[in-house]
């Protein structure tokens, strides 16, 4: 209503048009149009940290949508409109077999050989494509199952739709996949899930991290969260590190990894690769001669 948005909200609604969808339905046909053609949608691939000497372990492949229009668009507004909009399953179909095809590259350039970890979304995990585009990635782009990590949300985790997700987690882990349970502590849950759930990794959200170390209950949930972690034989990554201050607090609390500005930010491949290069060229490291020859 005119009230509840406030006066300066109340005079942009013009009330012949439904304000709530027509403006999205533009932005869903140019998701698809993106989609089709592909020239739009990025990977961008952000680090993740061993805390004690900042060795590289694996890194996340982060969603970036080139709008042609309005520039870069965040993967949490256009992601809810794709799942909304049936345009979830091509999507993520599209993460899949680009972070395979990457990963791929990356081997045979000799580039440092850790999991990449992609998003996988409620709709992947309540649908049942998941597993046959994992597949199919997996053995055109020869990489094997481990090399590519699976993050579920917490709330999916606990989703009534996806039914007992448990048999289809460890399936997962069968195959080889490592799965992370990601932003985790923002599901308002039970934790009795995580006694059942056959997981790897637990990432810790970024909300319990920004105030550290001066926020007394946030310092006493991380504490918690990674003793718990330790007795149920979960790693902990630690998300949203953006300062010494937040590292040197979770070093001494006992975490051991880290995904977080302070380390690196999310880069696109061309760019990695480039910088890749360039160390080891400095260092004079083999692989990169091969690149450098190409
Ligand atoms: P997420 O999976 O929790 O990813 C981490 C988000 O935190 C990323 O935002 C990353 O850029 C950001 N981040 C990392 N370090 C820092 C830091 O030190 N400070 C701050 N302020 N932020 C940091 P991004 O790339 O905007 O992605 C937002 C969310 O969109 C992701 O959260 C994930 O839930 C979703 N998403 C991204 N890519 C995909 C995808 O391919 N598939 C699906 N289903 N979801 C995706
Ligand atoms: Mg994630
Ligand atoms: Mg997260
Ligand atoms: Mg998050």
């Amino acid at each position: 209503s005119a009230k509840r948005h406030g006066r300066n909200h109340s005079q942009r609604f013009r009330p012949a048009l439904d304000v709530q969808d027509s403006p999205q339905l533009g932005l869903v046909n140019e998701l698809r149009n993106a989609l089709a053609t592909g020239t739009q949608l990025e990977l961008h691939y952000q680090g993740q940290h061993r805390l004690v000497d900042g060795a590289l372990v694996g890194r996340e492949a982060l969603l970036r949508w080139h709008h042609p229009r309005d520039g870069m668009i965040s993967p949490a507004d256009f992601i809810p409109i794709a799942e909304r909009h049936g345009l979830m399953a091509s999507l993520g179909n599209w993460v899949i077999d680009e972070a395979l095809a990457q990963q791929g590259r990356w081997r045979q350039l000799g580039m440092p050989d850790v999991p990449v970890w992609i998003n996988v979304s409620a709709l992947q995990m309540f649908q049942g494509e998941l597993e046959s585009a994992l597949a199919a990635g997996l053995a055109r782009h020869q990489v094997p199952a481990s090399q590519l990590g699976l993050e579920i949300t917490e709330s999916v985790l606990l989703d009534e739709r996806a039914g007992d997700i448990s048999p289809r987690l460890e399936a997962l882990r069968q195959l080889g996949h490592p799965v992370a349970i990601d932003d985790f502590g923002t599901g308002y849950s039970s934790l009795g899930y995580l006694k059942k759930l056959p997981l790897d990794k637990l990432k810790l959200d970024r909300a319990f991290i920004k105030a550290l170390p001066d926020d007394l209950a946030d310092a006493a949930i991380v504490n918690a969260v990674l003793s718990m972690a330790d007795g149920l034989g979960l790693e902990v990554i630690a998300e949203g590190v953006e300062t010494e201050a937040q590292r040197d607090f979770l070093i001494a609390a006992g975490c051991t990894l880290v995904q977080g500005f302070l380390y690196a930010r999310p880069e696109s491949a061309e760019r990695l690769e480039r910088s890749w290069q360039e160390e080891a060229l400095v260092s004079g490291v083999g692989g990169a001669g091969r690149l450098a020859a190409e």
